[in-house]
């Protein structure tokens, strides 16, 4: 069985290594456009920030393992069309040499594109002006070589998602000045709710990060050497280096060109096993659509964790497996300096508009045992349905240390396996003082919860 794989990173590189356990026959070729397979884009800021020096560990996977695992990588192959009937995709290669590969299954993985916002100049102004996008090793190869040869002092970061969050965070570890950027009224709109999202963008400022929400860049310019990002009015910012993190979108394109039918947000359709619209094409990772664990139906949720599972399932499903992916929730947790933000599952008005009955529930516990030292306040938010009591999602602030991904994970959990509220009042969860209290801070969470949407008598564990 031939099968060819279109895209050298998370999700392309699990259909192959999956598909060559279940089948060690399987002839596994894999097309990637960069130089780069298989490394932890995940792990870009930690590289930036210097926590990781040499980029090259980044790679989940060397080379020689992915050759030792039965993967035949091409390198600086670009997939420019594929023929489904013919079953048979043509490629550029770096010398700019074109070649066809035929195959027997297909797997469509080529991920996503940094979006590109409408910014006056933007198109103008790339890497070589200090303009930077930030998505691929090549990407932050360019940053880094930016930053050293402009001998930058201060950046603007367009965007407070995690990844603006995550890199605030690196370019002040680097000791540099640091000025984000955020057309929305918060930072990690997309993450958190507001009150929540305002303590982290107090820690950025304690961190001496500027932050700037309610204010979208209108256009990026380079009247001398530096270059010059304004906003609405007079406002503007100097900068020696702009990162542009916006967001992404489905890198559908090969797809569309092969006739595959396209979902939500111009993702790449595919059933649970990672079918696409045409027999022998599987797809999977962030250019295709994500199945909502809670929602069930499709959504588009670009996640490393995510790609993973998906290519998983499409290399089972290319060696005739009958897997399902589970779905996803966008569990995420991200470190904004000292401090941990964490969310699963629907906040309150996804939840509403999905037709639940939300209620959504703050409290605040120590993270472990108050009398042993360095116990920390950890916020949890909670959102169930009134009317059945089900667990619908989370979010959770905590300090570095006060086991916030831990914590995210067991809610995470519990909604996977639709869990009410209650139940989690009745989890087995560990304890010892120095890491938790025998009533947990998420239990804690739970009876706060209960109390208010009127489900049990008011009053909590003491
Ligand atoms: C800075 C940063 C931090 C992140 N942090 C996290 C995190 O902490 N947790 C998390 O869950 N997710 C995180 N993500 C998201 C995560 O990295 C992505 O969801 C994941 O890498 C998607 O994997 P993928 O294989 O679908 O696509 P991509 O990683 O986008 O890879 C696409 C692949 O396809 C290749 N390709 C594209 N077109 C072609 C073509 N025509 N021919 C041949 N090859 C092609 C590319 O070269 C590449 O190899 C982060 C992303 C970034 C950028």
């Amino acid at each position: 069985m031939r099968l060819l794989i279109v895209g050298g990173s998370d999700a392309g590189i699990q259909a192959g290594l999956r598909a060559r356990q279940r089948d060690p026959s399987a002839e596994v070729t894999v097309l990637v456009a960069d130089r780069y397979p298989n490394y932890s884009i995940c792990g870009i800021p930690y590289h930036v920030a210097g926590e990781v020096p040499d980029w090259h560990d980044l790679a989940h996977r060397t080379r020689a393992d992915l050759a030792a695992a039965g993967l035949d990588l091409r390198l600086e192959h670009r997939a420019v069309r594929v023929d489904t009937a013919a079953k048979q995709v043509d490629c550029l290669d770096g010398a700019g040499g074109t070649r066809r590969f035929g195959y027997d299954q297909l797997v469509v993985a080529t991920g996503a594109l940094p979006a590109r916002p409408p910014i006056g100049g933007l198109d103008q102004l790339g890497p070589a002006e200090g303009v930077h996008s930030l998505h691929t090793i090549g990407d932050t190869l360019a940053l880094t070589d930016s930053l050293a040869r402009r001998q930058a002092g201060q950046v603007v970061i367009v965007g407070a998602g995690y990844i603006g969050m995550e890199m605030a965070e690196a370019l002040r570890t680097r000791g540099l000045g640091v000025t984000v950027l955020e057309r929305l009224g918060q930072v990690l709109p997309a993450t958190l709710d507001p009150d929540l999202a305002a303590e982290v963008q107090a820690t950025l400022h304690r961190h001496d990060a500027a932050v700037h929400t309610s204010t979208p860049v209108q256009a990026i310019s380079r009247p001398g050497g530096g270059l010059v990002v304004q906003g609405r009015g007079a406002a503007r910012w100097q900068a020696d280096v702009v990162l542009v993190v916006t967001g992404v979108r489905p890198d559908s394109r090969l797809a569309a060109q092969a006739g595959l039918r396209l979902g939500v947000a111009g993702a790449i359709a595919v059933d649970r096993r990672m079918r696409t619209s045409v027999p022998g094409v599987l797809a999977a990772g962030d250019c295709t659509v994500t199945y909502h664990r809670l929602l069930e139906s499709d959504t588009w949720l670009p996640l490393g964790t995510t790609a993973h599972k998906q290519g998983w399932i499409a290399g089972e499903t290319a060696t005739g497996g009958t897997r399902q992916f589970a779905g996803s929730m966008s569990t995420q947790v991200v470190r904004v300096f000292d401090r941990v933000v964490a969310a699963t599952g629907l906040r309150d008005q996804q939840a509403a508009e999905a037709g639940f009955d939300p209620v959504t529930v703050a409290s605040v516990a120590d993270d472990h045992k108050a009398y042993y030292p360095g116990a920390s306040p950890l916020q949890v938010r909670l959102t169930g349905d009134r009317r059945s009591g089900r667990l619908l999602g989370a979010q959770l602030l905590g300090h570095l240390g006060a086991e916030v991904a831990k914590r995210i994970d067991v809610l995470a959990t519990a909604i996977a396996y639709r869990a009410g509220v209650a139940d989690l009042g009745d989890l087995d969860l560990s304890y010892t003082p120095p890491l938790g209290s025998p009533w947990d801070a998420l239990q804690h969470a739970a009876h706060a919860w209960l109390a208010h949407a009127g489900t049990a008598p008011a009053g909590r564990p003491v």
